[in-house]
């Protein structure tokens, strides 16, 4: 297949490289030179111009910061470009009005599109194990696998345009007011003159379990490693999930409905991104 990538920033240039060894044709077009360098050393055509990247393909990726600039390349640079019939997929997090306002005008203009955000970081987007939460039709699901199996390990149909957002910012709520509530129990547990690791051992094994917890253990030298043995370094950075907590507060009021710890999660990663918003998301525990 024949793929133009556009975005290949810290998850789009791995992303588009592997698009490459599943043999597919790539033309990669990023705003950043040193970004279309890298992805022609991963074996992509790079292209300093959009529009011309998107001429003759039969699939167009997107990987971009927002939804503004999602919406900004659509419409200036791929509808009109890429060949009608083409299927095109938006990997990027962004806001679920305007994935579902851009499916709708690709439709008009006789495209299929998908909204296919994901789960996993930078190694996985490099590793090729993302797994994809993908919202559009039963037809422009079917046709936007092909093009999602070659860069992750799961690829799962949430629902129509905007269930793939929608997906991952519910997700992501969720996985941030756990994450606060894992580095409270575990800081009191430690305040209260326990040993981490034991509380870690028990709690892990008992109704505390979580992906927070048992995964991704937020506090240095204590059950899993993850990046809080890293001094926070790597991982899934705040700023992000501050992004995605913004996004999922939007969409919590547009639906009316109560998000109280979403809310709260959101107010402490705010106060905390300001000063450390490279850090990975779990380091919320020396705030606490
Ligand atoms: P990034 O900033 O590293 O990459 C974005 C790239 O887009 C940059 O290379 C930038 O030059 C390019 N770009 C910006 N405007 C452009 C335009 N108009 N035309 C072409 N290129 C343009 O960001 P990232 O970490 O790769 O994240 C990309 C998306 O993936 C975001 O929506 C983010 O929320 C999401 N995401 C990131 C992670 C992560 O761990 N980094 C995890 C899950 C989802």
């Amino acid at each position: 297949m024949k793929i133009a990538f556009i975005g290949l920033g810290n998850m789009g240039g791995g992303m588009a490289a592997n698009l490459v060894k599943a043999g597919h044709e790539v033309n990669a077009f990023d705003l950043s030179p040193d970004a279309r360098g890298s992805a022609e050393s991963g074996g992509c055509d790079a292209y300093d111009d959009a529009k011309r990247a998107c001429e003759g393909v039969d699939a167009v990726v997107t990987m971009l910061p927002n939804g503004a600039i999602v919406k900004s390349v659509y419409e200036g640079d791929v509808f009109g470009h890429a060949p009608e019939g083409a299927i095109l997929l938006d990997c990027s997090t962004i806001d679920v009005a305007t994935a579902k306002e851009l499916a709708q005008s690709a439709n008009a203009k006789g495209y299929d599109m998908v909204d296919a955000p994901v789960s996993g970081g930078i190694a996985a987007a490099t590793g090729g194990t993302l797994t994809f939460m993908v919202g559009g039709t039963e037809k422009a699901f079917a046709r936007a696998e092909e093009v999602l199996q070659a860069m992750g390990k799961a690829v799962i149909h949430a629902g129509d345009a905007g269930a793939g957002q929608t997906a991952k910012i519910c997700n992501n709520m969720l996985l941030a007011i756990s994450m606060i509530g894992t580095a409270e129990a575990m800081n009191m547990a430690e305040k209260l003159g326990l040993d981490p690791q034991k509380f870690y051992e028990i709690s892990s094994q008992s109704s505390g379990y979580c992906w927070s917890l048992n995964a991704y253990t937020p506090m240095p030298g204590v059950g899993v490693q993850s990046p809080a043995d890293n001094d926070y370094k790597g991982g899934f950075a705040t700023a992000l999930m501050l992004k995605d907590l913004r996004l999922a507060m939007e969409a919590a009021e547009t639906a009316g409905t109560k998000t109280p710890l979403g809310a709260h999660a959101r107010e402490l990663y705010e106060a905390f991104a300001e000063e450390n918003g490279g850090l990975d998301f779990s380091a919320i525990i020396k705030s606490l």
